[in-house]
């Protein structure tokens, strides 16, 4: 389908076993964006095979990268009076595409400087299911980027996080000794009209599939090669409602894509990362990645209500960051309230209590937990022990007996998309 190589699902029914098999599109969850279907083991008539194509051919977007930067070379040569972008085509105008947008809403004179900040230009996607974008608010990109340079990377991997590479970029083109290069990969491809084949490549991260073919990939390669493959990171902040396992599958072939280019030395080491993820999926992300921990900083966006700081103090956002350095080597901004813990070895929430009996910091969401010794753990302030469950729970909850767990949680008695830890409870 248009995203590339759909995925491979699987329908149980219950007590029916098996289940059944069937491919659908890796990128979108809403049927309405993309309806592909099709049974593994189902048969594929010509007639159909040529109407996909087709369907696909015509779901390709109007533009190359190659043109599209071609006409950016063509538009930052013109007078600023000349100087369009269409609001509802998402697209740099030339003078001689004017009468066919005519009735189009655009934005006039824009600046060199707007051209540097797409993730103002364009509008976020907010399609829930498949494109949502959540941008960094400021402080977090900026405490991410200066994060990177002190850790003494020279290069970032950016996987679907604009800002930051709008961040890099741009104080790379501004500063002289600014040392930081980065290279975005988006399934965004609205970024084609603002950055070169070296700057951006069209990727879908939950197939690992570069629209550009071999010769995107080999950009990316070639980004990972340089220094030998030294001081680079990967940074990625996914949609929320992406499928776990096919990011975790993407990313290994990622890194393994960076351990192939390294000449010697350090073989059994994984390239460094950054993956920005809502904390509720900490035991996923841990079942495929074992070397990472979660950092206590919490995540906070621009465009997301509930993520982002209120006006009236801070709004605590579920938002944190997962990654496979040492966490000692994690510095948490001291003047946000984050504080070092000796026995932990890494810098804490200011409301997470060391707790003598799990001996570990335990709160996931920055307030303090308490200890239940019937569950021998710690947890959420608002949580009672229900002898019923035989677990901790919210007091007013529904006593339900356990059969298929949430994927979110794992808890039963709800789907994740309804999962209680999604809503900060
Ligand atoms: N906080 C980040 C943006 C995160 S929003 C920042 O400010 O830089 C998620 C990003 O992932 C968006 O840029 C979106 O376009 C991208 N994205 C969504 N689905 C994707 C997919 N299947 N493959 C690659 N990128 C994707
Ligand atoms: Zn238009
Ligand atoms: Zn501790
Ligand atoms: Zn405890
Ligand atoms: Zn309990």
């Amino acid at each position: 389908c248009p995203p590339g190589p759909a995925l491979l699902f699987v329908k149980t029914s219950q007590g029916k076993g098996e289940g059944r098999r069937f491919y659908a599109c890796s990128a979108c969850r809403d049927r309405k964006d993309c309806n592909f279907f099709q049974w593994e083991d189902e048969k594929v008539s010509e007639t159909r095979l040529a109407a996909r194509e087709e369907y696909n051919r015509n779901h390709q977007p109007s533009f190359t990268h190659r043109q599209n930067v071609e006409r950016y070379n063509n538009f930052v040569q013109l007078p600023l009076s000349k100087r369009r972008f269409c609001q509802e085509c998402q697209q740099l105008l030339l003078p001689a595409e004017w009468e066919k947008h005519s009735d189009h809403q655009f934005l006039c004179d824009i600046s060199t400087a707007q051209l540097k900040s797409p993730t103002q230009l364009l509008y976020p996607l907010e399609n829930k299911k498949t494109n949502a974008q959540y941008l960094f608010a400021d402080r977090s990109c900026q405490f991410l980027l200066d994060l990177i340079i002190d850790l003494g990377f020279r290069r970032v991997l950016c996987v679907g996080t604009p800002r930051l590479h709008e961040m890099i970029q741009s104080k790379a083109s501004q500063e002289e000794d600014f040392r930081v290069r980065s290279l975005l990969l988006d399934i965004d491809f609205r970024y084609s009209q603002f950055y070169t084949e070296d700057e951006f490549c069209h990727y879908n991260m939950f197939n690992h599939y570069f629209f550009g073919g071999e010769a995107a990939c080999e950009t990316c390669r070639k980004f990972l090669y340089q220094d030998n493959g030294e001081r680079v990171i990967m940074v990625t902040d996914p949609p929320f409602g992406g499928l776990v396992e096919a990011l975790a599958s993407s990313f290994k072939k990622l890194m393994a894509m960076w351990k192939e280019t390294e000449k010697e030395g350090h073989n059994n080491q994984e390239m460094p990362m950054f993956w920005i993820f809502p904390y509720f999926f900490e035991s996923r992300i841990l079942e495929f990645f074992p070397s990472f921990s979660m950092m206590d900083y919490q995540v906070d966006y621009d465009n997301h209500a509930l993520y982002k700081h209120g006006k009236t103090g801070r709004r605590q956002s579920p938002v944190r960051i997962f990654t496979n350095l040492t966490p000692s080597m994690i510095v948490l901004p001291v003047e946000e309230g984050y504080r070092f813990c000796t026995i932990c070895q890494r810098y804490v929430s200011s409301g997470n209590q060391h707790c003598e009996i799990c001996d570990s910091c335990t709160s996931k969401d920055g307030r303090r937990w308490k200890h239940c010794v019937l569950c021998k753990k710690c947890v959420k302030p608002s949580w009672f022990h229900c002898n019923n469950c035989n677990c901790c729970a919210l007091q007013n909850h529904t006593c339900e007996k356990a059969d298929t767990g949430c994927f979110v949680c794992g808890k039963a008695g709800h789907k994740r998309s309804t999962c209680p830890s999604l809503f900060h409870t």
